[in-house]
């Protein structure tokens, strides 16, 4: 209840089934997945091969492919085969925007995961009469798309590989809009529509998503989805997006604001930061925000006061050459405080602190321990001194 929660200071998960995608699990207790897509044609297999490994090596876990034609899911078999010859396995995930199956039963033999839009299954006509569709139309859809996608499902079981719903707010079908409105409602019953199908082919390889460019949209589908799955026993994984957030600063804070909080919730299993620029810039994106929150620990966590009129060194200039100096390690807290009025307090969780003691002079703080006062010429050549002399550090 509240008034507990308002002292408690974790993130408390959301309990999911653990599902396998290649060598990486995504849900159980496992941490939170980083996860990105190439732009680069499927076809030209080498441009992809290399486009997998460059975001593989910079800590993307789960990399996903289009494939928009059966020649594109050919060549995702060299893909997979040419990474296990010449980097190492990846997790692979095909997007398959289609609802032919013939592309993805032929994808589904090289991928860990294929990704659908249950959006696109869509086998009537769109008519401009039409403003309804009938219970028993509604129902005899959901019978043609459990035809369609049972040899998909019955595959993927077989072969113990994953399935991930990706309803996407933009792409409800006809029939979804016409009964439940252009709506969270709408998405999260185009979900649990196709989690039921799986379910009755005794498949739970499933990982949901509830994408929708809008945060205020993302974040009721998300946590509408997460309250049915409660109600009906579902524990499948999530996968989080804010989808066309754009590029550059604002990009970044519309992806953080969506992800962000419903991470900070405990709802999310794996997380992608949709940016309109090379995917390799997703990457950071997505290890800050699990920093932020507490969630992954994969670089120095950096805590540092504004400044102001008390600041007794140039603390940008500082801040700056402290991390240059200091980003290669993992793991620690490190402190650049500009005085010692409120500095040593206000950084009292850091490893080591650089604090502004007097003019032309800092003090070095292991915790809450004053270590020493040195010249601030020497500030960053001793704060590496004294990682070094408590065995912290390594070098770059
Ligand atoms: Fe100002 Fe000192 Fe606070 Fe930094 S730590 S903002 S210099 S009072």
């Amino acid at each position: 209840d509240l008034d507990n929660n308002l002292f408690d200071t974790t993130i408390h998960r959301r309990k999911t089934r653990p599902v396998k995608v290649g060598n990486v699990t995504v849900g159980g207790n496992n941490p939170v997945v980083v996860q990105s897509m190439i732009n680069e044609d499927t076809l030209d297999v080498d441009a992809s091969v290399a486009a997998i490994r460059r975001l593989h090596e910079i800590g993307c876990e789960i990399v996903r492919v289009t494939v928009p034609s059966l020649a594109h899911a050919k060549a995702v078999g060299e893909i997979k085969a040419k990474l296990a010859q010449t980097y190492q396995p990846v997790p692979l995930v095909a997007d398959v925007h289609h609802n032919g199956m013939k592309i993805a039963l032929e994808v589904a033999k090289h991928v860990d995961k294929v990704r659908i839009n249950p959006g696109l299954y869509v086998f009537e006509k769109p008519s401009s009469d039409r403003t309804s569709y009938s219970a028993e139309e509604f129902a005899q859809i959901g019978e043609k798309i459990k035809e369609t996608l049972e040899p998909l499902v019955v595959s993927l079981r077989e072969q113990g590989k994953a399935m991930r719903i990706g309803v996407n707010h933009g792409s409800l079908s006809e029939r979804m809009l016409f009964t439940y409105g252009d709506t969270p409602e709408g998405m999260v019953e185009s979900a649990l529509e196709f989690i039921k199908i799986c379910e009755s082919l005794d498949f739970r390889n499933l990982v949901i998503s509830m994408k929708a460019s809008r945060v205020p949209v993302m974040l009721a589908a998300y946590r509408l989805m997460v309250k049915r799955m409660d109600e009906l026993g579902m524990d499948y994984p999530l996968h989080l997006g804010v989808t066309e957030a754009g590029d550059g600063e604002y990009g970044r804070i519309k992806s953080t604001a969506g992800i962000g909080t419903l991470l900070a919730e405990g709802i999310g299993d794996t997380i992608r930061v949709s940016l309109t620029e090379a995917p390799e810039k997703e990457i950071p994106v997505c290890y800050s925000i699990l920093q932020a929150l507490g969630l992954r620990k994969t670089m120095v966590e950096y805590v540092a006061c504004p400044s102001c009129g008390r600041t007794l060194f140039n603390l940008e200039e500082v801040l700056h050459q402290v991390r240059e100096a200091t980003k290669h390690l993992t793991g620690l807290d490190i402190a650049v405080m500009g005085c010692i009025v409120n500095g040593p307090g206000e950084m009292a969780d850091a490893d080591y602190g650089y604090v502004g003691k007097q003019p032309g002079y800092i003090s070095l703080y292991r915790g809450r321990e004053e270590i020493k006062k040195v010249p601030e010429t020497e500030g960053v050549k001793e704060l590496i001194n004294l990682i070094k002399a408590d065995g912290k550090w390594v070098d770059p």
